[in-house]
Formats: structure tokens, sequence, C-alpha cells
């Protein structure tokens, strides 16, 4: 085989990822790619893209459109929110929750009404871009109720006469009280997940455990910091109990005696009060450092 070909072998069987082309979840994916180094520039015209630094091509779709892209193997890959991949039904493999685009479906009813539990529902119109996850829950609690499909602002349902209540994404909830409603059930539970085709090629396989390793690897830095101080050397047995570390913190003697240097990686929710017990016992010159990626 002449180069060219091999060139062109591997164009063909490159990996695809779909991400979504514009709205909640595209700069997430997008910055979540480039932080494991799969640098995409975003296409202006075409909705296909190559990273510029891995053998990895994007589809740049609509959100609603990639379970099934993936499900059907047009693409490998995907990240999307956990509620299309259920509302669509799409039979993919859920690979990793991503920890960004978390919202749930919630089941919403006008202020005023009355709300004792699910009976509620009986008979009653519900306005939903979900409806087959509104059915599947609404069957299991034995509830008959009519599904009214509607896909742009659900919200404005009840007070446009359309539907009694509604059953719509929440994140903060002040869209729902702009519009007089109050949140009864929490449903369905959300966030961005990589989705992976079920009989995707070895080769594809390969790329995802590699993409799975980075993944980990940032994931498991987010939330923690990197602290490094100069400690009295008769006070490291104390700050070792301060500082449980993944094996044990790294301590280095300094040139002056009597003084080491201690460093380890903590909690950034606790970063501060384990500052304050380490400076306790004589702790100094503490730096605190981002942490990128921690490679097990
Ligand atoms: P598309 O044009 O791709 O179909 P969309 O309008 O259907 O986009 P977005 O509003 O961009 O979708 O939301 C994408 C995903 O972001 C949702 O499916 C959900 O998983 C997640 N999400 C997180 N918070 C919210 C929120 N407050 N409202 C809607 N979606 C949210
Ligand atoms: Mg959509």
């Amino acid at each position: 085989m002449d180069l060219p070909t091999v060139g062109k072998f591997f164009l063909l069987v490159m990996l695809k990822i779909a991400l979504q082309s514009k709205g909640r979840l595209n700069e997430e994916s997008l910055s979540l790619l480039a932080s494991i180094g799969i640098n995409v520039d975003e296409p202006k015209r075409k909705f296909i893209s190559k990273a510029r630094n891995f053998d990895i091509e994007t589809l740049f779709l609509r959100d609603d459109d990639i379970p099934l892209v993936v499900a059907s193997g047009t693409a490998s890959l995907g990240i999307v929110g956990l509620n299309e991949v259920a509302e669509k039904g799409a039979d993919v493999e859920i690979v990793k929750q991503l920890g960004f685009g978390g919202c749930r479906i919630s089941l919403a009813i006008p202020k005023a009404d009355k709300y004792e539990g699910l009976d509620y529902f009986r008979g009653k119109r519900i306005a939903t871009s979900y409806p087959r996850i509104l059915k599947d829950f609404l069957d299991k609690n034995g509830i008959e109720a009519t599904i009214e499909i509607i896909t742009g602002s659900v919200e404005i349902a009840p007070a446009a006469g359309i539907a009694d209540c509604i059953f719509d994404i929440v994140s903060s909830g002040s869209t729902l009280v702009s519009n007089g409603l109050v949140e009864v059930e929490r449903v369905f539970e959300s966030e961005a997940v990589l989705i992976a085709n079920k009989n995707m090629s070895a080769q594809d396989r390969d790329t995802l455990e590699e993409i799975l390793f980075r993944i980990d690897s940032h994931l498991m830095s987010s939330g923690k910091k990197y602290l490094l101080m100069n400690i009295p050397t008769a006070a490291l047995d104390q700050a070792v109990k301060i500082l449980p570390a993944m094996r044990s913190p790294t301590v280095m003697p300094l040139a002056s005696e009597g003084w080491c240097s201690l460093h380890s990686v903590v909690e950034a929710d606790t970063l501060w009060e384990k500052v304050r017990l380490l400076k306790a016992i004589g702790a100094e010159g503490i730096l605190v450092i981002d942490l990128d990626k921690i490679i097990l």
C-alpha cells in the first residue's frame, strides 16, 4: 500500500463523535474535548470537522438527532443529555456521566392548585416535549392522563389553555415561577453523557479507551488543588494526619535543618479548613496550585 492510500484508509475509518452544533451543551462538549487534548475547530458551513491533533471526526448535529445517529453507527460516539437518550429510546451504551448540563424533568402545576400527590394528574392534560419519559412514568404509577406534545415553550401551555399542567426541563426553577407554576414531582435527573454505539469496530473501541482514560484523568482532577508548604519536621506527623493524600503526602528535606517541604492533593472545598489547621502547626510558604490532570 503506498502512503497516500494509507492516509485515505485512515480517513475512511476514523472514529466519529456527534456533538451538539449549538445550544447548551455545545461549548462544554468542545471544552471537555480540548481539556483532554482533542482540539476541534467548528466548521463554518459543513457539519463535519476533523480534530487538529487526534484521529477523530466530529459531526455537529441537533441534540435530538445524536442518540439515533450513535445507535445506528453513523457516529460511534456522542455527547448528549441523558434526557434525549431516554426520550429517543436509543439503544446505545452510556459510557460516562460528564458532570455538566445538569437538569431535571419535572411535573409542574399552577401555583393556585392544591397538590396532594400523583392522583392530581388523573384525567389531566399534561404538556411536554418528553412524551416517552412522561408516558413511562404515568404508566408505572397507574395514572391515566392526556399527553399534549409541544415542542416550543411548554411552560406557557397552562396559561394559554392548551394544558392543565406541564412536564418540562427545570434547572433553577425561575421559568416556572415566572409562569405561575410550581414543581411538584421530580421525575428524571439528567446530565451530559458520553454515549457509544454498541457494535463499534475494535479500532474505535481502542480510541474510546484512550478517550475514557483521558476523561477520567481530567474528571479526577476537578474540584482538587495541589498544596505545597514548608513545615517543621517535628510537626510532620500531625501534618500527614491533616492531609491524607492519594497514597501519602510527598515529603522532601529542606536545606535549613529541622524543616521539610510537604506536597499533597486536597479537595477544593476543604482547602481553607486544611490551610487553617496546617498554619496552626507551623506550616509556612503555603502554595495552592490548580490541578489539570490526575493520572493514577
Ligand atoms: P437543539 O437545537 O440542538 O435541538 P435544544 O434547544 O433542543 O437544542 P438546548 O436548550 O440547547 O436544546 O439543551 C440541550 C440540553 O441541555 C438539554 O437536552 C438538557 O440535557 C441540557 N440542559 C441543561 N439545563 C437545561 C435547561 N435549563 N433547559 C434546557 N436544557 C437544559
Ligand atoms: Mg433539541
